[in-house]
């Protein structure tokens, strides 16, 4: 049995994961912009609490795994880099907190790179060997995995950065310091901000939404509000941008989707497919779109998986 925690930009979620399988989990309040330091103590109760619960102890557990939403050193398990949330984290010895807190072996990954690491082991990429995947959370996070391995760099961003290719020039200055990020143009955080510079927007049911974002403009479109169905054909083009980079970039065999905007993949799967279909150059076939069974829980999984490893490392090493 392994421990993982995900710490997300909203919420933190604790789960015990034996053989691929989650037999718990919970979730608590991130508070992100408190940093993530403050927060350990809390996680850790959550873990002891969430042991009571299934009726096991620490000493069943093999290593713990988690999962970071920046760019994380997985050798030297720490964070490297991360924008505006979580920032008191860089550089923090992840390995010797969880020694002294629960006396085991820790695994540190990058969250997208998390989830398709537990994709590829027991869900919608098991079996794959060349994919990638494309979160669709309140940001847009990417991993790729080439040949079995999953893509890490000599400076451990690659893959990951897939949210910050632009998609438009003269599009809106992101957060990482680019212009017309497929993230700034077309993620969760983003659409408000840039829709309410668009004509039009005033007379649309959006302007009276206070908190708004994917499900809001799916809704409203599909209720017959003019602005938010051309809004969609926008977003859907820099989405299918954004992922025929990835396939450009990566060559995978399969485009695995995730994240909230999911929800909606029945609507959103083929016309992303087809407009991916048509503008990628692949001359060997199409690749296959799959949706993630869980997003809740794929980053849990693949903590688990990696925590496995580090374990087998720890034991090698006595
Ligand atoms: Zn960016």
């Amino acid at each position: 049995m392994n421990v993982t925690i995900d710490f997300g930009g909203t919420n933190i979620k604790v789960g015990l994961v034996q053989d691929g399988k989650l037999l718990a989990k919970s979730s608590i309040p991130a508070w992100s912009d408190s940093g993530l330091l403050a927060r350990l103590s809390d996680s850790a109760r959550s873990v002891r609490e969430l042991l009571a619960e299934v009726g096991a102890e620490l000493s069943q557990c093999v290593g713990i795994g988690i999962a970071l939403p920046g760019i994380v050193d997985s050798r030297r398990k720490t964070l490297t880099s991360i924008n505006e949330k979580y920032t008191d984290a860089i550089g923090f010895d992840f390995s010797r907190w969880a020694k002294e807190e629960f006396g085991l072996p820790i695994a540190v990954e990058n969250d997208a790179r998390a989830a398709l690491i537990g994709e590829a082991a027991y869900g919608a990429a098991q079996g794959e060997k060349d994919a990638v995947l494309i979160i669709f959370g309140t940001g847009i996070g990417t991993a790729a995995l080439m040949d079995g391995q999953v893509l890490r760099g000599r400076h451990h961003q690659a893959g990951i950065l897939g949210g910050h290719l632009s998609t438009d020039l003269e599009g809106e200055p992101c957060a990482c310091g680019n212009v017309g990020c497929v993230e700034a143009q077309a993620s969760h955080w983003a659409i408000p901000i840039r829709a309410s510079k668009l004509p039009g927007f005033a007379n649309s049911s959006l302007a009276n939404d206070r908190e708004w974002g994917y499900e809001a403009v799916i809704k409203a479109s599909a209720d017959g509000d003019v602005f938010a169905s051309e809004l969609l054909e926008d977003l859907i083009r820099h989405w299918s941008a954004g992922i025929v980079n990835l396939v450009h970039a990566y060559d995978p065999e399969v485009v695995l989707l995730s994240g909230g905007l999911m929800k909606s993949s029945e609507l959103l799967l083929p016309r992303l497919q087809e407009r991916v279909g048509a503008l990628a150059w692949t001359p060997w076939g199409k690749p296959r779109f799959a949706v993630a069974e869980d997003p809740e829980i794929s980053a849990l999984l693949g903590m688990s998986f990696m925590a496995e490893q580090a374990a087998a490392v720890s034991g090698a090493e006595g």
